[in-house]
């Protein structure tokens, strides 16, 4: 967790920037997803300071790690730029004040609708996903008559090293356009009169804890920059995803200042060797941002015994949180305050939610009892963007803590809320 995730050494209490936990469970109910501003600021400059005077990077925040639109203001206002999927996110952009020039568009099955949305909205560059979209994107552009900036995401064919549910640039998986067709696709865009290109991108899976990935997927990029140029097509800004992990248990994944000055000096040394100028760089992390900025607070609802086995029943569930029932990850999980008259138990921590994957964590050791608050760590990423109403449960609030000041952010979902879409009644 972030360094704001403090526990108060007289009582035991957990505080998160300044704030205490168990007071904000207290005022805005559970389940609750809290946010500190200041890991936020803090994980985004690590970004930033990283490549300082390095060479031309910008940072587009993936939003789809965490998409509150108080945090993308925070974010713009720190200089960030956006990777967004879906014209929704895009809309929060907008609702946040960003700049579209300086959000790129990715996603493999953009629709007619969202490449107009984001034309009309001066999106700054479209990451194209295969040969199709290329031609559809490049039909939209000249009827509406925006010229519309393109890379193609290349799939590299690196392994990430990761869980096969996140790993994105492997040649099984949907995303990208293969090193063989991407020239195709380029030449394409190129005799386009409504289509610039603008660059290449790549993205090869997320939770990455070993950097050689992103080596290897930078040396075969580069090789395609150089088959490019040889072809007349010049390529002069680098796209090269998000992914960098971070810590949930035990890991230990690069921070920006160990992954980032190297790909640089990679790409100025090739730069070099060509004789060409040194390209604009972009990055696009989300989970490295958002995901130990946030945790996600819930009430025991009920401890109950099946025998041998022993489950601490949460009001938090997996439609809140779907990472452990998606990916089976894991997420620290710790009482907000200590329980003296509680005896040490091993518990899973499940949701009210009927599925066996409703989980939250698995052979947890905890001091609890009924009523206590819990606190799932790294749950800022992938938490409340991924969250649904399955069950008919109301989506949890979010609380932003800025200089150990609370904040409700967005309010919970209400009965009312889910009933409004359905038509007819
Ligand atoms: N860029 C693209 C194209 C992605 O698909 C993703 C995540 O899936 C990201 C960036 C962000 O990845 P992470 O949150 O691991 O940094």
């Amino acid at each position: 967790m972030s360094e704001q995730l403090q526990t108060d050494p007289n009582t035991g209490r957990l505080a998160f920037e300044g704030a205490d936990l168990h007071s904000l469970a207290e005022q805005f109910g559970t389940p609750l997803y809290v946010y500190s501003a200041e890991a936020v600021r803090q994980a985004y400059l690590g970004y930033a300071q990283a490549c300082e005077g390095l060479a031309e990077v910008t940072i587009h925040y993936a939003i789809k790690a965490n998409s509150n639109i108080h945090l993308l203001k925070l974010l713009a206002s720190l200089g960030a730029g956006f990777d967004l999927v879906s014209a929704g996110e895009l809309a929060r952009v907008l609702a946040a004040g960003g700049n579209p020039a300086k959000a790129v568009f990715a996603g493999v099955g953009k629709s007619v609708a969202d490449i107009e949305y984001a034309l009309k909205a001066g999106v700054g560059c479209f990451n194209v996903e295969s040969a199709a979209e290329m031609v559809r994107l490049g039909e939209v552009a000249q009827r509406l008559q925006i010229k519309a900036n393109v890379s193609v995401r290349v799939n590299p064919d690196v392994d990430a090293k990761t869980h096969p549910y996140i790993s994105t640039g492997l040649k099984e998986n949907k995303f990208g356009v293969s090193m063989a067709v991407a020239p195709s696709v380029y030449a394409h865009a190129q005799a386009h009169p409504w289509l610039n290109v603008h660059g290449i991108d790549c993205h090869i899976g997320s939770q990455l804890t070993d950097p050689s990935p992103y080596f290897d997927a930078l040396d075969r990029v580069l090789g395609l920059v150089d088959q490019l140029s040889a072809q007349g097509i010049q390529i002069d800004h680098l796209d090269l995803g998000g992914g960098i992990g971070i810590r949930y248990r035990d890991e230990n994944p690069p921070k920006p200042a160990d992954v980032l000055p190297q790909l640089i000096a990679r790409v100025r040394q090739w730069a070099q060797a060509k004789g060409r100028p040194m390209p604009t760089l972009a990055f696009e992390p989300g989970r490295s941002i958002v995901g130990n900025a946030g945790v996600l607070l819930t009430r025991v609802e009920f401890l109950k015994n099946n025998e041998d086995k022993h489950f601490a029943i949460v009001d938090a569930a997996m439609n809140d949180l779907m990472r452990p029932a998606m990916y089976e990850s894991f997420h620290a999980i710790v009482p907000v305050a200590p329980n003296p008259t509680a005896t040490a138990q091993d518990y899973d921590i499940v949701g009210p939610v009927c599925e066996s994957g409703d989980w939250l964590g698995r052979n947890r050791t905890l001091s609890i009892a009924q009523g206590d608050v819990l606190a799932i760590l790294s749950a800022g990423a992938y938490g409340l963007t991924m969250a649904s109403n399955y069950n008919s449960r109301g989506r949890a609030a979010e609380v932003l803590i800025e200089q150990g000041k609370a904040r409700l952010v967005r309010r919970r979902e209400t009965i009312e809320d889910l009933l409004a879409p359905e038509l007819g009644l």
